[in-house]
């Protein structure tokens, strides 16, 4: 079930979504972000809305984050380093450019 449907649900029953409404399946739609989170925001108590807000929080964090900045590698261009399997952002490493060998090491496995 989507959240929108968990929603539509919820005003249908004229009840506001309590933080058990929180399931698992309603946090892998709701992390596409297709959805426009404040558009269901109403229909939470602000409890729930809490606790909404700190899974999705969490969810986030598991999607690749540079190992330099902590910031999300989506959308920006980074390089993956074959030794620790980390992902950097190129401007984290100092790159202007494609990197030119094949296997990339960052800065700290190199130093190593
Ligand atoms: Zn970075
Ligand atoms: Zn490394």
């Amino acid at each position: 079930m989507s959240d929108a449907a968990t929603a539509n649900e919820a005003v249908l029953n004229k009840e506001y979504l309590g933080p058990d409404s929180l399931r698992d399946e309603l946090h892998a739609g709701l992390r596409d972000e297709q959805v426009d989170l404040n558009t269901i925001k109403e229909y939470f108590t602000p409890s729930a809305w809490r606790a909404l807000q700190t899974r999705m929080a969490a969810l986030r964090q598991c999607s690749w984050l540079c190992g330099v900045c902590a910031k999300s590698v989506e959308d920006v261009r980074s390089v993956g380093c074959d030794r620790c399997l980390l992902w950097f952002h190129y401007h984290c490493q100092g790159l202007a450019g494609n990197p030119t060998q094949s296997l990339y090491f960052c800065s700290s496995c190199k130093r190593a």
